[in-house]
C-alpha cells in the first residue's frame, strides 16, 4: 500500500512523514557510527547526548521551569499510572482523583492499591474547586486532561492551592501551550504526539522527589531516575531517538503556537462539518464547552452500526483508517494529532459530506 494512506488513529498514531523518513535514512548506520541506533550502547557518547537533547528540546518547547526535572520512563502510560501514586502519594496516603472518563477512572483504581483515594466525578467543565469536595490531607489531586476515549477536555487548568496538581497528558502533551509553574507533575504516554509506545515522560517539579514509598519499583522512581538522569537501567532509546525526532519536527514546524492554531483549525472543520450534517454525524459530547480538540467520537444516524460499519469499510476504500471508535464508546472516533494536517482533515470531511449525501 502506499504511504499516503491517512492514518486517524487514537493511538499509536501518525507520525510525520518526515521523521519516518529521517529515521528509515539512518537507521542501519547512525551518525556514521557503523551501525544502527538500536544497537549502540546507552553508556556511550553519542546516547548521552541524544537523551540531553531530547530532555532540553521539551524544555524549550514546552518553557519548562528549571525547578523541573524531565524524565524518560519505561511502561507507557499505565506504567505512569502507577508510578504517580508510588512516588507521591507518601506516608499520609491519601490522593484525590477527578473522575472525568475512562483513563481517570483506570488512573484511581491503579492508585487505590496504595492509598485511600477521594475520587469526584466530574465533567472537564467543573467550573472551580468548591464544588469538588477535595480532601485537604490529599498529597496530589490527579486529573486527565483530555480523556481520549471519551473526547472530553480540560480547557483550562483546576484552581487548587496548597496541593500539588498531577495531570495526565497523553493525548493533549505538545498541543498547546500549558503553564507548567501550575502543575507539581505532568506526565505522558509517548505514542501520540511524542513517538512511540512504551516509553513515558514526566516533568516532575524538585520539591516532589524523595517521596516514594519503598514498595516503589526503581526503575519507576522519580528521584532514583533523576539522580541518574532517566539512565538507570537500559532505556528504550530507540523511542527516546524517535521522540528526540519529533521534537525536532515540532520545533521545525513553528512550535506550540502553530501547533495549538492547527489544532484549532482542523478540529473546528470537523466539527463544522459534523454541525452542518443536519443530524446525520452527531457528537457524542453534548457539552461544547469540554469537547476535545484531539479526539472526536460521533455516530452517524443516531448510532446505526450497520451504516457505521459501512461508513468505515467505504473510508477504508478511500485509504481513510483507524476511524472506529473505543469498544466501549462506539460510534466513530476521528484523532487529531500533530502530524495530522489541516489538508488531512480536508480530505476526510470531503469524505463525510459525500458519504452523506449517498447515505441519508
Ligand atoms: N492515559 C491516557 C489519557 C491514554 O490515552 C492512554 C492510552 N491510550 C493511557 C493513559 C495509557 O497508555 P498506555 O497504553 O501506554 O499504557
Amino acid at each position: 500500500k502506499a504511504k499516503s494512506a491517512l492514518n486517524f488513529g487514537s493511538g499509536p498514531s501518525k507520525l510525520p512523514l518526515e521523521v519516518l523518513e529521517d529515521v528509515q535514512k539512518e537507521f542501519v548506520n547512525y551518525r556514521d557510527i557503523g551501525f544502527s541506533i538500536t544497537e549502540l550502547s546507552h553508556r556511550s557518547e553519542e546516547y548521552t547526548e541524544l537523551n540531553q537533547q531530547a530532555q532540553d528540546d521539551l524544555r524549550t518547547l514546552l518553557s519548562v521551569p528549571d525547578n523541573y526535572k524531565i524524565l524518560f520512563t519505561q511502561g507507557g502510560g499505565q506504567g505512569l499510572l502507577s508510578a504517580i501514586p508510588l512516588n507521591l502519594i507518601g506516608e499520609n496516603g491519601t490522593a484525590d482523583y477527578i473522575i472525568t472518563g475512562i483513563w481517570s477512572t483506570v488512573a484511581a483504581n491503579e492508585a487505590k492499591k496504595y492509598g485511600q483515594i477521594n475520587c469526584i466525578h466530574a465533567e472537564c467543565d467543573v467550573p472551580s474547586e468548591e464544588k469538588w469536595n477535595l480532601n485537604e490531607n490529599a498529597s496530589y489531586l490527579f486529573y486527565c486532561d483530555n480523556e481520549t476515549i471519551e473526547g472530553k477536555e480540560f480547557h483550562f487548568v483546576p484552581k487548587v492551592e496548597n496541593i500539588p496538581i498531577v495531570a495526565d497528558m497523553s493525548s493533549s502533551i505538545m498541543m498547546k501551550k500549558i503553564d507548567v509553574s501550575k502543575f507539581g507533575v505532568i506526565f505522558a504516554a509517548a505514542q501520540k504526539n511524542l513517538g512511540t509506545a512504551g516509553l513515558g515522560v514526566v516533568i516532575v517539579r524538585e520539591d516532589l522527589l524523595g517521596r516514594a514509598l519503598n514498595i516503589c519499583p526503581s526503575f519507576l522512581n522519580f528521584t532514583q531516575l533523576s539522580q541518574h538522569n532517566s539512565i538507570l537501567n537500559t532505556p528504550p532509546i530507540f523511542s527516546i531517538y524517535l521522540l528526540s525526532k519529533v521534537l525536532k519536527w515540532v520545533k521545525q514546524n513553528g512550535g506550540l503556537e502553530t501547533m495549538e492554531q492547527r489544532c484549532k483549525e482542523k478540529s473546528k472543520l470537523l466539527y463544522d462539518t459534523i454541525n452542518e450534517s443536519g443530524g446525520f454525524y452527531h457528537c457524542l459530547v453534548e457539552n461544547t464547552s469540554i469537547r476535545s480538540r484531539i479526539n472526536i467520537p460521533f455516530c452517524i444516524n443516531g448510532g446505526d452500526a450497520k451504516m457505521e460499519e459501512k461508513f468505515l469499510s467505504e473510508a477504508a476504500k478511500c485509504q481513510i483508517y483507524q476511524l472506529k471508535g473505543h469498544k466501549l464508546v462506539g460510534g466513530i472516533r476521528v484523532s487529531l494529532y500533530n502530524s495530522i494536517s489541516y489538508n488531512d482533515v480536508m480530505i476526510l470531511t470531503d469524505f463525510m459530506i459525500k458519504f452523506k449525501k449517498e447515505n441519508e
